[in-house]
């Protein structure tokens, strides 16, 4: 485009330029036919010769001025379509990457259970007579890999529910969302005796209701797994400026400050060695809450000191 209106715009330049005046031309102004009669322009080769001479380096000129500035306009243009390129590719190019990493952490995650069960019938199959009571230990390591491979299976599709799309906002009473939470965790709750306290007040924010009860319900479950019986995990909420913070404390195990920079990072997971019934996790549930909150276009934090406890602090809009 540029080089055709380049091309135009020298052409009729330099043709214009190049074009001989005539004497009526200038005779027609007042000021013209005085200079001309003091010149005697008509009458005088040489002075035409210069003007010829002239309009062939003013062409060039041009010439030269217009191939620099298609230059200029062919490298912008070029430079520009590159980033605006890379900026169009750039959420492409990161899914793709997010989506193999996920692959990749996925299978990782299936094999340890797959390997243990591979290795027990291995074993089992190798000795030359197993008695009843074997067999049904063979079986019960086995049933017990399966479980996990079936609740990482959920954990994994849930994940994957989760990667995409925008979630529908609505007001929403905090309270409701924390009292959703708190009955699906209550039995875990009252089993190792943990105290929950809810002292959420009356406050509206916009949130997919069920979405964020289940990112709670998974910040709850870690803070029973995760504190010792008899313990009290407590709930509580304010407002501030445009948001509502969302806080919830437990007194567990808490949380060193080398790991806690990682831990909302996929399959991520702190040595659980002190605590048994830790084993159980994956290294998905702070992942997936954090993803939820942010669907619901919120942000979430954590403080924790190890061996006092931690606190989860979800920020969201008020309604
Ligand atoms: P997991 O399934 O292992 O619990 P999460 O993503 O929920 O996976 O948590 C990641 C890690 O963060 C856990 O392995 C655990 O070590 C640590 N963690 C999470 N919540 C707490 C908590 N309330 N107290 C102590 N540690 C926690």
């Amino acid at each position: 485009m540029s080089i055709s209106f380049s091309f135009v715009f020298y052409y009729t330049s330099s043709h214009e330029v190049g074009k001989p005046v005539h004497f009526s031309d200038l005779t027609a102004s007042h000021d013209g036919s005085d200079q001309l009669n003091r010149l005697r322009l008509d009458k005088n080769p040489a002075l035409d010769q210069y003007f010829k001479l002239r309009a062939d380096i003013v062409s060039r000129r041009l010439l030269l001025k217009l191939i620099i500035i298609n230059l200029i306009v062919l490298a912008g243009g070029t430079m520009l379509s590159y980033l605006l390129a890379r900026k169009t590719l750039q959420p492409i190019e990161e899914n793709m990457e997010s989506q193999s990493q996920f692959v990749s952490d996925a299978s990782h995650e299936l094999r340890t259970p797959l390997t243990a069960l591979q290795t027990t019938n291995e074993v089992a199959i190798r000795k030359p007579a197993i008695t009843s009571a074997e067999a049904k230990e063979i079986f019960h390591q086995n049933i017990e890999e399966v479980v996990k491979l079936r609740r990482l299976t959920d954990c994994l599709l849930k994940l994957a529910k989760n990667e995409h799309g925008e979630l529908p906002l609505y007001p929403t009473l905090l309270s409701d969302i924390v009292s959703d939470a708190v009955n699906t965790m209550i039995n875990p709750a009252i089993a190792k005796q943990i105290a929950i306290e809810d002292k959420v007040p009356n406050i509206s924010v916009m949130a997919d209701k069920t979405s964020l009860s289940q990112a709670l319900t998974t910040i709850l479950d870690n803070g029973i797994k995760y504190s010792s019986a008899k313990s009290t995990i407590s709930i509580t909420a304010t407002s501030q400026g445009k948001f509502a913070l969302l806080t919830i404390e437990d007194r567990g195990v808490g949380i060193s400050s080398e790991h806690l920079p990682h831990v909302f990072e996929r399959f991520y997971r702190v040595d659980t060695s002190r605590n048994k019934q830790a084993d159980d996790g994956f290294g998905i549930g702070l992942s997936l809450a954090k993803k939820i909150v942010s669907q619901n276009k919120g942000e979430i934090f954590v403080d924790s000191t190890p061996g006092k406890g931690s606190s989860f602090v979800m920020k969201l809009q008020l309604a």
